[in-house]
C-alpha cells in the first residue's frame, strides 16, 4: 500500500496503477526482500509510466531498507502502536508524509485520523471552515472536530468525489453542487456580482 501510495502522487490513477502491476510483475511481488534484490533499473524501467522514475525509484529502495533495518522487515508493529506514535513513527520513514502516513492509518490500519488531500484543503477553505493560511494540521484537527471517527474514512473520500465533481480548482460548479447554501465562497461570489 505504501508503495501504492507513492506511485499515486502527481500522476493519474491509470498510470499509478500500471507502473504498480508492472514492478509487481518486474519484482514478482511486492515484499521489502524483493525490492531489497531487484536493481534499481528495473524498478526504474518497471514505474517509468508514472513520471519522476528515477527519484521514486530511489524512494522505493530506501523506504524497503529502512523498514528492514529499522522495523525488523515488518510496517505491522507501527500500525498496531496508539495513534500518534504511529504516525510519528511512519514519518521516520523516507519519502512519507503527513497525507501518505494518515492515508496508510485510516486505510490501512483503521486509525481515527483524516487524510488532507489537495481537493480537501481547497474545498475546506472555501467552505470557510478554515482560514486561507490553514496549514495541513490545522484543517485536519478541524475535519476531526467536525466528523466522527467512524465517518472520517466515508467523509475523506465523498470530500474528494465533491472536488472532483463540484468543487474543482479552476472552475468550480458552485451553481449545483450539493454544499452551495452552506459555503463561504460562494455567498462570496454572490455578494461580489450582486454589487459590480
Ligand atoms: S459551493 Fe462552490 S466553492 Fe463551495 S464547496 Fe461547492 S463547488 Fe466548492
Amino acid at each position: 500500500m505504501l508503495i501504492g501510495i507513492l506511485l499515486s502522487q502527481n500522476t493519474n490513477d491509470k498510470n499509478a496503477i500500471r507502473a504498480y502491476d508492472n514492478l509487481r510483475r518486474a519484482v514478482k511481488d511486492i515484499s521489502i526482500d524483493n525490492i531489497l534484490k531487484a536493481p534499481l533499473n528495473t524498478i526504474m524501467e518497471a514505474i517509468k509510466i508514472a513520471g519522476m522514475y528515477r527519484r521514486r525509484a530511489e524512494t522505493i529502495k530506501e523506504i524497503a531498507q529502512y523498514i528492514k533495518k529499522n522495523l525488523n522487515g515488518n510496517l505491522e508493529q507501527v500500525l498496531n502502536l496508539p495513534l500518534e506514535e504511529a504516525r510519528r513513527e511512519l514519518l521516520k520513514i523516507p519519502g512519507v508524509g503527513t497525507k501518505t502516513a494518515d492515508v496508510i492509518l485510516l486505510m490501512y490500519a483503521n486509525k481515527p485520523t483524516f487524510p488532507i488531500d489537495t481537493h480537501i484543503k481547497r474545498i475546506s477553505k472555501r467552505l470557510g471552515l478554515v482560514c486561507e493560511k490553514a496549514d495541513y494540521e490545522e484543517i485536519r484537527r478541524k475535519l476531526m472536530e467536525i466528523f466522527n471517527p467512524e465517518d472520517y474514512l466515508e467523509a475523506h473520500l465523498r470530500l474528494i468525489m465533491l472536488g472532483r465533481m463540484y468543487c474543482k480548482a479552476r472552475k468550480p460548479e458552485c451553481r449545483s453542487c450539493p454544499l452551495g447554501d452552506i459555503c463561504k465562497y460562494r455567498r462570496q461570489v454572490q455578494q461580489y456580482s450582486k454589487y459590480s
